[in-house]
This record gives C-alpha cells, sequence and structure tokens, in this order.
C-alpha cells in the first residue's frame, strides 16, 4: 500500500467527470487500498478517486467514530437511486480545499447502488453522516466540490485561504470533519 499525493484546488482533475470502472481488476483493488491508506493518513473519512488523479468513478470512506471499530467501504461506480425529500446541514470540510469548511444543506437519506472491490454489486441505505459522506463523495466523480453549492464570492473566498493555507503551514485546530 501506498500514500498517494492529494489533488488540492485549484487542480482542474477535481473539475472532470471521472469515466466509469468497466471491469474491475486487481489494479483498482489496489488503488482502493491505496486511497485508504492515504484517507486515513490525511486524515479523512471520505476520499474520491480524482483526488489523488485517479479519473474513475471510485471512493472510500469510513464513517466510524474515533471509538468504534473501522468501518471501511470501497466503493465502484456508485449511483444514487433515491434522495430524501428532507434536508439536513453538516459543517463539512475536504482534503482538496484544506482547512476550509461550510455548512452545506443535502439531502438526509438516500440510497445508493455500486459495486465492490470483487465486482459485487449493493445497494445501501445511508442515512445522517454517512448520507452526507456518501454525497459529498460521489460530487467528486462529477467534478462538483462542496463550494460549488455557496454563493459564488464565498466560493471564491474559500478557494483562495485554501491555496493561503497550503503554503502556510499552519495547524488544524477545527473540530469539523474532513471529507
Ligand atoms: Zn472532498
Amino acid at each position: 500500500m501506498a500514500i498517494l499525493p492529494i489533488v488540492t484546488v485549484p487542480d482542474r482533475r477535481l473539475r472532470v467527470k471521472c469515466d466509469p470502472v468497466k471491469e474491475v481488476t486487481d489494479a483498482h483493488r489496489r488503488q482502493l487500498d491505496d486511497m485508504l491508506e492515504t484517507m486515513y493518513d490525511a486524515p479523512g473519512v471520505g476520499l474520491a478517486a480524482p483526488q489523488v488523479g485517479i479519473m474513475e468513478r471510485m471512493l472510500v470512506l469510513d464513517p466510524a467514530e474515533k471509538d468504534e471499530k473501522p468501518q471501511p467501504y470501497k466503493i465502484i461506480n456508485p449511483v444514487i437511486t433515491w434522495s430524501s425529500e428532507e434536508l439536513g446541514s453538516y459543517n463539512e470540510g475536504c482534503l482538496s480545499i484544506p482547512e476550509q469548511y461550510a455548512d452545506i444543506e443535502r439531502p438526509v437519506a438516500v440510497k445508493v447502488k455500486y459495486l465492490d472491490e470483487t465486482g459485487k454489486a449493493h445497494e445501501i441505505d445511508a442515512d445522517g453522516f454517512l448520507a452526507t459522506v456518501i454525497q459529498h463523495e460521489i460530487d467528486h466523480l462529477d467534478g462538483v466540490l462542496f463550494v460549488d453549492y455557496l454563493s459564488s464570492l464565498r466560493r471564491n473566498m474559500l478557494v483562495k485561504k485554501a491555496q493561503k493555507s497550503q503554503s502556510s503551514s499552519s495547524t488544524n485546530s477545527t473540530a469539523a470533519v474532513t471529507l
């Protein structure tokens, strides 16, 4: 396994619609392992393939709390098949937009079908935190970032601050979760 470099704004790879995985291969399984290791190292609770420069529809996440045992998910070709009408707000961050956070409103529950690393099909009912994380990561596969839900003024400000935070090495003082 290997820790991969994380792509950050304004890298244009974060704005590309990724291709579906046609056939799940050993190479994909290796990439998913590397993505999980990179995510835990960052640390983050979710990571999508384009965030490490892999332009295919794959993501990893782990919604476990700190005192729970790890619950790693490896997700290929996810499709949201249902979204609740009810919306909820969560303070989101992103490994590709370092140290910036904003309250983002999304459906509180979704159903998602996907393939696991063996190519087997699954469908999960996600709600609460898991629903937020999975929607944030699927957005990445379509070139969408959480700041896109904000006004353009606010979006530009957060992206600029993120670029600055990379040149200065300030410590991560916030308790919010990075996806
Ligand atoms: Zn993100």
